[in-house]
């Protein structure tokens, strides 16, 4: 997940924006929580594992390609662990 800084001005124009209604917006966001986690399990997680890391060390948009992946890293420490491990790993590789 990344936000990224809006830096152009909020312009004051005739017409006024819609006001967005947080509460539905909250609601909806989440669902979409939901859904996702529901998408990517443990395993599939595994299975695409190998893949996202080398993509990180290598060109460091992993996460950008694989969102879902990214994901499951920030909603499941176990995984999250097993990525550090083998980015470590892979890591050391390349340096050599
Ligand atoms: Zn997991």
């Amino acid at each position: 997940m990344s936000t990224k800084p809006t830096t152009q001005p909020i312009q004051n124009s005739d017409k006024p924006l819609e006001e967005l209604q947080d509460e539905s917006i909250l609601k909806l966001l989440q669902v979409l929580d939901k859904v996702r986690a529901e998408e990517m399990s443990c395993d599939d997680f595994f299975d695409q594992l190998d893949q996202f890391v080398e993509r990180e060390v290598k060109s460091k948009d992993a996460a950008m390609i694989m969102p879902l992946i990214r994901e499951h890293l920030d909603l499941c420490p176990p995984c999250s662990d097993e990525y550090e491990a083998l980015l470590t790993i892979l890591e050391n590789i390349q340096e050599e």
